[in-house]
């Protein structure tokens, strides 16, 4: 699709951030390209529309950018998928390790049904930790994960192998 190495091109790397040695995938330049955030978005519509997905998940923060227009367009629900403590009413929460300590997800209770068909949207894998503990917590509360699916994915860093049965579906893989 010659839509992709647009929205390749418009995602600028930015060396040594958050800390030295990691080269930082930044989706805030695609943001600014009218073109190519259109085109990511209409990239996901197609996948998805006609699947039966009532529950798009966006995972905190930039799941959040790009979860909602999705959801709009294929008639779903948006659900954060948020960190702790930032939810105010009653939440379930899934616990994920990190390369030092935990970290958590949290959702609120009865925003999803069990037996309802789901997708799981970030902007970027790179472990698979966030993603697995999102498939994790929605699978707890009897959701169908149809597919994740990120904007970029880090190969090297093998993510897809944390997620199980689920599928990834991704945009632009970056070495
Ligand atoms: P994982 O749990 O797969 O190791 O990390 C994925 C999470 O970290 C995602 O929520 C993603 O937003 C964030 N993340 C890690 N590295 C990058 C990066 O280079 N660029 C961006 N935009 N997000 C990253």
């Amino acid at each position: 699709d010659p839509r992709i190495a647009k929205i390749a091109s418009s995602i600028r790397v930015i060396p040594d951030f958050p800390k030295p040695g990691i080269m930082f995938q930044d989706i805030t330049t695609l943001l600014l390209d009218t073109e190519a955030f259109k085109d990511t978005i209409a990239l996901f519509v197609e996948r998805y529309k006609d699947k039966d997905i009532s529950v798009v998940a966006g995972v905190e923060a930039r799941g959040f950018i790009f979860g909602p227009p999705i959801a709009l367009a294929i008639g779903a629900k948006f659900v954060p998928m948020r960190k702790p403590k930032k939810l105010p009413g009653k939440v379930i929460s899934e616990e994920y390790s990190l390369e030092y300590g935990t970290d958590k997800i949290e959702m609120h209770v009865g925003a999803v049904e069990p037996g309802e068909r789901a997708i799981i949207i970030d902007d970027l894998i790179a472990t698979g930790g966030t993603l697995a503990a999102a498939i994790r917590l929605l699978e707890r509360v009897g959701v169908k994960i149809v597919e994740c699916a990120c904007v970029i994915e880090l190969p090297e860093l093998k993510g897809k192998d944390k997620l199980g049965e689920t599928p990834l579906f991704v945009l632009v893989s970056s070495a």
